[in-house]
């Protein structure tokens, strides 16, 4: 049996070519973080024509429907809308080949690098199919999509601006996201799920002169590199070794010849933990080791450390992911969908569970093509591009299950 042919996909073939023709329309048209107005559109479009009360401009451009199908719990499924400033490199025929001006005011190439293109067609395939099929469940439904996942806080911007007012108290969040891996299969961590992150801009001042001349000048540029070594410390000297920590700096600009010393170095620093006092260890030492290495230096003045985003940890409800993989394992196959620990990647999806108390279950789909061994494009990569179907038919009928798990399926 394939996934479609489960009785709660009953509808799909009739709307899956035009699923496939919308997926490739937003793949074709990426929107950055909090302009995805077009794709908010479309949603809110086709959400009200499946029958949902519709509000729109949530936090920005976010968009929730909500479905009241008789007494029973309140489920939320979770879709995230935005793009990143990544130049396509898939030579698909639909690869975006848009750009836009982002918040810097610069124009930036886009491109749905990380798949929420495919999110938001599986849940506005599932919300239809829901819809259709409500003689089946009983409860309320509540599609929800949001912006600015890849900023961290487009969750938190829907819940600041009055979401819970708008939906009712969901009794479980769920959501799912597309990675590399094989398609048909489905993966999860029941509880501690992935890693809270953060990032900041650190300024560091020196006086720029000759570069023949370094005694009368302050080089930003080695205070920039001893910096870079110096935070590398913070997990092999800082952290403790039974807690996983990640310090990456992946910017560092200074400079524009090679016989000037520049006045200024900034870079950009991201890291990851699994545990709320790490991330703040790591915050403290960051801070410290910036102001330290200025001060070895002669900076003229200490560096300014600004915070660019976070992401909060995200935690799966241990008992509300088993339940949902085992319903997965119902749709895929036991051995298609696996209990994995947490991973080092970042979402914000647990803003909308940890807001309310309620139980979180997020899983990843795989949707590549395995059978030829090549290596696979991780999300954000310019190659990141998943099989349009089967992916679709599989995201589609995940949240469909999943949400049917809670609402009850009457077959
Ligand atoms: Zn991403
Ligand atoms: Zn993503």
């Amino acid at each position: 049996m394939t996934v479609t042919e489960h009785p709660a996909l009953t509808g799909f073939d009739e709307i899956a070519p035009d699923l496939a023709d919308l997926y490739r329309d937003l793949h074709a048209n990426p929107e950055l973080s909090y302009a995805e107005h077009r794709t908010a559109g479309i949603v809110a479009e086709r959400l009200t024509a499946s029958g949902y009360a519709v509000t729109s401009g949530i936090g920005g451009t976010g968009v929730v429907g909500v479905l009241v199908n008789g007494d029973g719990p309140v489920v939320l499924l979770r879709a995230d809308m935005d793009a990143l400033p990544v130049r396509e490199d898939t030579g698909l025929d639909y690869a975006s080949t848009e750009t836009a001006v982002n918040a810097d005011g610069d124009t930036v190439p886009v491109m749905h690098a990380c798949g929420h293109d495919m999110h938001v067609t599986c849940l506005l395939g599932a919300a239809d199919l829901l819809a259709k099929a409500r003689a089946r469940w009983s409860g309320t439904l509540i599609a929800l999509f949001q912006p600015a996942e890849e900023l961290g806080d487009g969750a938190r911007s829907m819940i600041d601006d009055g979401l819970y007012d708008v939906i009712p108290r969901p009794s479980v969040v769920l959501g799912q996201h597309v990675m590399p891996g094989p398609v048909g299969s489905a993966f999860a961590s029941p509880g501690t799920a992935m890693a809270a992150a953060r990032s900041v801009q650190i300024r560091m001042f020196g006086r720029g002169g000759h570069g023949s001349m370094p005694d009368q000048c302050v080089d930003p540029v080695v205070m920039g590199a001893s910096t870079v070594m110096r935070l590398q410390t913070l997990v092999s000297r800082e952290v403790s070794p039974t807690n996983p920590a990640v310090v990456t700096v992946g910017s560092f600009q200074a400079g524009t010849k090679e016989n000037v010393i520049p006045d200024e170095a900034v870079l950009k620093v991201n890291t990851r933990s699994f545990d709320q006092h790490v991330s703040d260890q790591l915050a403290e030492g960051i801070t410290r080791i910036a102001n330290a290495e200025s001060e070895a230096s002669r900076a003229p003045k200490p560096p300014e450390i600004t915070d660019l985003n976070s992401f909060p940890l995200t935690v799966n409800d241990p008992d509300a992911t088993r339940r949902t993989l085992d319903a997965l394992r119902g749709l895929l196959g036991a051995d298609k969908v696996l209990e994995i620990g947490p991973v080092s990647g970042s979402e914000d999806v647990g803003d909308l569970a940890t807001e309310l108390g309620v139980p979180l279950a997020y899983w990843f789909i795989g949707g590549f093509d395995v059978t030829d061994g090549k290596p696979l494009p991780s999300n954000h990569s310019p190659q990141f591009a998943p099989v349009v179907r089967p992916t679709l038919d599989t995201g589609v009928a995940t949240l469909v299950v999943a949400a049917l798990e809670w609402l009850g399926d009457g077959s």
